[in-house]
């Protein structure tokens, strides 16, 4: 993988969790012209992308995609799989598993949340004891990745619980699919989403969900009213060789060709291996900097890292200092840290010399 151009577009270095850097490969994608919305040409660059969001994300069932963002992908799992009134267990470690738990909640199901506090991870032993005294329990909701603590839960360990409850397994992994490992056929995980502009290096603009064919059977009785979001209508399109219900996002679907097409060059394997090394030169680069990291150690995610502002200074002046220091583009905490805590993403299109630069920016304003 090449590494960032340091030219600075609007002046500014994206070292956030989303949106994220896109290769030139995805930018010059984004400027093509438009195919008719059926047309053969069309029909193969979806072909195409069906198998490479299979392989990344270890899957034989279908991936599917709609206009959107990730958000979009915890309403799209619910409507289809599920009726208002059902009970759901919802891990919450952080600011996005709170936000799934809300979600469910507006539809009308009837929400457990297993909460931890942030930085900690969510572990099996305390998921199957929520799962137990919530009694019967339709699905459960789990964030693969929080994003604004910096965890990786340890996913496989917790959608086996939740199988073994007889649950249906709903997974967040927008900000670790196509960078962590993600066994979704392995793991029996049945409705999985993503979205573009995290780790797919692709900008905002498409929501991505790995379906089990155990939950597209059971979207013939999910209860709820929808449309837009039927998946049996995608399912049904892409059957046809390579369609969708309705036009096409056809540049975004241009984009993720290329980036697929670039991820699946360098290897799965490879990927992985390279967010590890990403994420263990941030971390390393941090410590010795004196800095403390958010996440319990042994759950540090690959993709984000989150650390505390030293003592005394405000994360968003920091913030502020680093971009004007070197333009690089930093992000804050969430929630109650907003203040205290600050985020370096470092999922997608990442190389060591830009995360190298970024530390040398953090260590020049402390
Ligand atoms: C970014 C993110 C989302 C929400 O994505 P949007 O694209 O902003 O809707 C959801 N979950 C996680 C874990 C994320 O990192």
């Amino acid at each position: 993988m090449t590494v960032l151009d340091p030219r600075l577009e609007y002046g500014r270095w994206l070292r956030i969790p989303g949106p994220t850097p896109l290769p030139p490969e995805v930018r010059e994608a984004l400027g093509r012209e438009m195919l008719p919305h059926r047309d053969r040409d069309l029909m193969e660059i979806i072909a195409r992308i069906e198998s490479g969001l299979q392989t990344m994300h270890g899957t034989d069932q279908p991936v599917l995609f709609w206009p959107g963002t990730g958000s979009s992908g915890w309403e799209i799992s619910i409507v289809n799989l599920l009726s208002p009134g059902d009970r759901v267990v919802v891990t919450v470690s952080g600011s996005f598993g709170a936000r799934w738990a809300d979600i469910s909640e507006k539809l009308g199901l009837d929400v457990v949340r297993a909460s931890v506090p942030w930085g900690e991870p969510v572990l099996p032993e305390y998921l199957g004891d929520v799962i137990d005294q919530a009694g019967d329990v339709k699905a459960v909701m789990i964030t693969h990745n929080e994003t604004s603590t910096g965890v990786t839960n340890p996913l496989a360990e917790l959608a086996a619980v939740a199988k073994a409850a007889g649950a249906w397994v709903l997974v967040d992994a927008v900000s670790s699919a196509g960078a962590l490992p993600l066994e979704v056929g392995k793991w029996h995980l049945d409705w999985v989403i993503s979205g573009t502009q995290k780790a797919w290096m692709c900008p905002p603009g498409l929501t991505i969900g790995a379906v089990s064919e155990a939950a597209l059977a059971a979207a013939e009785h999910a209860g709820y009213p929808h449309f837009f979001y039927d998946v049996r209508a995608n399912v049904a399109a892409l059957k046809t060789g390579g369609s969708t219900p309705t036009t096409a996002p056809e540049s975004m679907l241009f984009a993720l060709d290329a980036a697929l097409q670039l991820m699946l060059a360098e290897g799965v394997d490879a990927i992985i291996a390279r967010h590890e090394r990403m994420g263990e030169l941030v971390r390393s680069g941090l410590q010795k900097l004196g800095l403390r990291l958010m996440a319990k150690p042994g759950y540090a995610s690959n993709t984000i890292t989150a650390f505390y502002a030293p003592e005394g200074v405000a994360a968003p002046e920091f913030k502020v200092k680093v971009r004007e220091h070197s333009g690089v583009e930093l992000a804050t905490g969430q929630g109650d840290y907003t203040e205290t805590v600050l985020r370096i993403g470092h999922m997608g299109w990442v190389e060591a010399p830009e995360l190298e630069a970024t530390l040398e920016s953090i260590a020049a304003v402390l």
